[in-house]
């Protein structure tokens, strides 16, 4: 394959905003009753749809996906509970985290003890309503703040929950950026949450707007989005994609990506791909970034990384879900994500695309001592002062380790400088006659 030099991704333009960009599409997408199946869904992937040329997949209910079924679709109108003397205490329309999640449909007059058991809430936080779902158990049930149960009086209480599950499909949204070689970097995130913003209206924003940008660039990888429920919408992608999965050669999944907390990436099963090695060079840099071993817990890489698939995908967050107070609660809102952080996270993962879009293996045509740089007007450099960025130490790490064994990102992971600083360096030292490409094909490895 011949190597082409891509346009360079290091930074989104900075003109248009894209942290406010991001944020405002996420704006948007939060007040959206999402499910695994049902409207929600698609009412989201409409959105998405007005920033990328989205196609959108139905798979009907009944469907067998490896070792699971496509449910039936869930849709709900209103739920609400109403006290005895009259007021509303819990009104879906104010929040779409009171209802659990594809709760089935309920009409009935309950005393408090009778309904208590349909209640959930969060004692330690009074205050907040939790996030409950119950896809695969057909149930019934009311999420609220506890200190609101706490005030409710006995007495008897109208609860209707006017929700339907019928059949109909599974719904996930998916987009391709070709690039010049069908080699593929899977972008994925899940669309299956209600209102929760950071879990995962930050990561459906940022991923729709990186595609926006990819849109208009030249790259050597080609990029697939995919916006799906999380669990049973993965496994669906990939029961209808299992002939093209040795395309993938690096995945992340992204979720929480709009938070103040530091970067952070899990690695993927394997440990050791090049997604994992690209993202540990990007983050060293990142003040209080964090790496995680992989572990079967987690998001869609739990289906990606299962044994019999072991894709290269990890998955790239901020705070790391489970662990922060707002996690599945109403606090996780609008308020929770911010702009910059978001922006932030959208440039970590251009660094990281920039770096696998540029690794090459370079080799050294002249390994037989160094060669001689003051010839070709090398020297300068060499004498210490940097011309475009290219320091001495780039030159000479370049040169030594250009023996075809040593991709770019390789180099950086041993000499600790920054990819981009080597990769400059190999394309002057190239562009002298002085390095080769190795002779087999030179995706990152
Ligand atoms: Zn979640």
């Amino acid at each position: 394959m011949e190597h082409v030099v891509p346009e360079r991704l290091g930074q989104p333009p900075s003109s248009t905003g894209p942290g406010q960009e991001i944020y405002a599409l996420a704006e948007r997408l939060f007040p959206i009753c999402r499910s695994i199946t049902g409207d929600g869904v698609r009412g989201t992937l409409d959105i998405l749809s007005e920033q990328i040329d989205l196609a959108r997949h139905e798979v009907p209910t009944g469907t067998r996906l490896f070792d699971w079924t496509v449910p039936q679709e869930w849709n709900i109108r209103s739920a609400s509970i109403i006290g005895p003397d009259g007021r509303k205490i819990v009104d879906f329309a104010q929040s779409n985290l009171h209802v659990v999640n594809y709760s089935i449909g309920f009409k009935g007059v309950l005393t408090l003890d009778e309904l208590r058991p349909h209640i959930h809430t969060l004692p330690e936080q009074p205050q907040l309503i939790p996030y409950r779902t119950s896809y695969y158990a057909p149930t019934w049930g009311f999420c609220m703040a506890h200190d609101r149960l706490a005030d409710m009086p006995d007495g008897l209480y109208q609860v209707e929950i006017d929700a339907e599950h019928r059949d109909g499909s599974l719904t996930y949204g998916e987009y391709l950026h070709r690039g010049e070689t069908e080699r593929e970097f899977l972008l994925s995130a899940h669309i299956c949450h209600p209102s929760l913003a950071n879990d995962n209206c930050s990561g459906l924003a940022l991923l729709a707007t990186l595609a926006r940008i990819l849109k208009t660039r030249k790259t050597r990888y080609s990029y697939r989005f995919l916006f799906a429920p999380g669990t049973i919408g993965a496994l669906a992608w990939l029961s209808r994609n299992e002939d093209r999965l040795h395309l993938i050669d690096h995945g992340l999944v992204l979720s929480c990506v709009g938070d103040a907390g530091p970067p952070a990436y899990k690695r993927s099963r394997r440990g050791d791909a090049a997604i994992d090695r690209a993202m540990a060079h990007v983050l060293r840099r990142e003040a209080g970034a964090r790496l995680i071993d992989f572990s079967p817990y987690g998001y869609d890489e739990r289906q990606y990384c299962s044994p019999g698939f072991n894709l290269p995908v990890g998955m790239f967050q901020r705070s790391v879900h489970g662990t922060f107070p707002q996690y599945h609660t109403s606090a996780d809102n609008l308020d929770f994500i911010r702009p910059e952080h978001l922006e932030d996270s959208l440039r970590i993962l251009m660094h990281v695309i920039d770096i696998v879009e540029n690794d090459w293996t370079p080799l050294n045509l002249f390994p037989k001592g160094e060669p001689q740089l003051g010839r070709r007007g090398l020297y300068a450099a060499l004498g210490g002062q940097k011309s475009s960025g290219i320091s001495s130490m780039s030159l000479l790490w370049v040169l030594n380790l250009a023996d075809g064994q040593h991709s770019l990102l390789a180099m950086a992971e041993r000499s600790g400088l920054p990819f981009g600083e080597l990769a400059a360096a190999a394309r002057l030292l190239s562009d002298h006659g002085l390095l080769a490409e190795a002779a087999f094909e030179h995706r990152s490895r």
